[in-house]
């Protein structure tokens, strides 16, 4: 461990989060939960009508694209209703009333053959059939089949990052067993050999913890990363372990790099140990308005409003909460939402000042840039509307990181307009994400 890993660009941010320090709790449960089944439109077969008893783990719906929703806790179904997630998209939901006694359904059993016998097909299958997704929102078994045999590398990211991040951190603290044997399962999926875990220069209590699971195993090489945001994202930690970049469209797994954090690999060892599907989600929640810092483990579909009310942190005195740990994040706007994200932070902040001040060219942001971009120019262009423009100055190649915002010294919001302007390109179906561009709008 003795080489300290790192990208070029970036800031120093520290870690403001109390949290970290605290074990992973699980708070008063919520008297009912809301799962969203299918997006507005998308078919979907429904297991359970309104009024049946339901357990925890029980497959409750199934929808199109190879999706199954489980019921995070036991009790009663209540009744059907519509849902918005974080990003604003309608779903299709289902309300359960919650018994507060988790009883594990019978479909859930845990994995009857050892992992020696077990075969990477049937490892790759009971990670669909479960739904276990990445931290992200892709789905697990769909990494795997595109990793199977072809890994360069398999990296367990166990490294924290930005202001708040302390999920994965508690994590390979509090559940370090599960979070490794997690790993030895998906090397199994993946046909190789070796693990590469990383973990930052400021989180050597998680990586302690992680080595003493490990034990004398040699199927496990650690390595430290220098303190410095966005070092977990995928593409600078790829750059930063190997002097490898990628450009867009590339992706760290095209490129041969599997790459999941310690909540994966603790989610598929409990589908193998008990043969349960991801029903909990892990959230910090932490912030300079918060009043009880603390890293949660609540039912998949907790109202946003709960999460805060057992933090009992003020959710109605101009606060703003956002979902994201590290520079940026996603504003909370209807606190009666369910919460989804398997692992994600929930900052509780008061609001900045007026950010409408204009660029005084000092060169800050281009010089922290990850990747190497001219943040100024796009947040420029992006003012102005001129979408082309800046997507020909690298608007796709911007991972969001939010770095350019944060050593802005005017406090400019560069990283949301330029998301901004991507958000207008991919209206205008101009987004490389779209099938073909048809016709390109000039704004020239
Ligand atoms: S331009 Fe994009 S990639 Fe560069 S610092 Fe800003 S948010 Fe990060
Ligand atoms: S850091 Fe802020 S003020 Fe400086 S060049 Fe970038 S956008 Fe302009």
């Amino acid at each position: 461990m003795s080489n300290l890993y790192t990208f070029r660009g970036g800031a120093l941010v520290p870690s403001y989060s109390t949290a970290r320090d605290i074990s992973i709790s699980t708070p008063d449960a919520p008297d009912t939960v809301e799962l969203p089944i299918a997006a507005e439109g998308a078919d979907y077969t429904l297991a359970v009508k309104e009024g049946d008893g339901v357990f925890c783990g029980q497959l409750i719906a199934e929808c199109e694209g190879d999706v199954r929703v489980y019921s995070s806790v036991s009790g009663k179904v209540n009744g059907f209703s519509v849902c918005k997630d974080i990003h604003g998209r309608t779903f299709n939901s289902i309300i359960i009333s919650n018994d507060k006694k988790y009883t594990p359904s019978e479909e859930c059993v845990p994995h009857s053959k050892k992992l020696s016998e077990t075969t990477p097909d049937e490892i790759i299958e009971k990670v669909r059939r479960l739904s276990i997704t990445t931290d992200g929102g892709v789905a697990l078994f769909s990494v795997l089949q595109k990793g199977a045999n072809s890994t360069r590398r398999f990296i367990l990211n166990a490294a924290s990052d930005g202001a708040y991040s302390t999920v994965n951190y508690r994590l390979s603290i509090d559940k370090a067993s599960d979070v490794i044997s997690g790993a030895k399962i998906i090397m199994r999926a993946l046909g190789v050999v070796n693990t590469d875990v990383v973990f930052g220069e400021d989180d050597t209590d998680a990586a302690n913890a992680l080595s003493e699971s490990v034990g004398k195993s040699n199927l496990f090489t650690f390595h430290m990363l220098k303190m410095k945001y966005p070092r977990t994202h995928e593409k600078l930690l790829v750059s930063a372990l190997t002097g490898r970049e990628l450009s867009y469209p590339l992706t760290a797994l095209d490129a041969g790099y599997v790459i999941v954090t310690p909540r994966v690999c603790a989610d598929v060892f409990a589908a193998f140990a008990k043969g349960m599907p991801p029903v909990n989600c892990y959230v910090g929640v932490d912030g300079d308005a918060s009043t009880y810092q603390r890293t949660l483990c609540v039912p998949r579909g907790t109202s946003y409003r709960h999460i805060i009310d057992v933090c009992g942190s003020p959710s109605s005195d101009g606060a703003i909460i956002s979902v994201g740990g590290g520079l940026v994040g996603d504003v909370v706007t209807d606190y009666d939402a369910p919460h989804l994200l398997p692992a994600a932070e929930l900052i509780v902040s008061t609001p900045k000042p007026d950010e409408s001040g204009e660029c005084i060219n000092c060169g800050r942001c281009a010089a922290a840039c990850p990747m190497r971009l001219m943040p100024m120019l796009l947040m420029l262009n992006s003012r102005k509307k001129k979408y082309q423009r800046a997507k020909r100055q690298g608007l796709y190649e911007c991972i969001e990181c939010g770095v350019c915002s944060f050593v802005c010294p005017e406090r400019l919001p560069v990283s949301r307009l330029i998301a901004e302007a991507k958000g207008a390109l991919e209206e205008k179906a101009d987004s490389p994400l779209a099938e073909e561009n048809k016709e390109v709008a000039s704004d020239e």
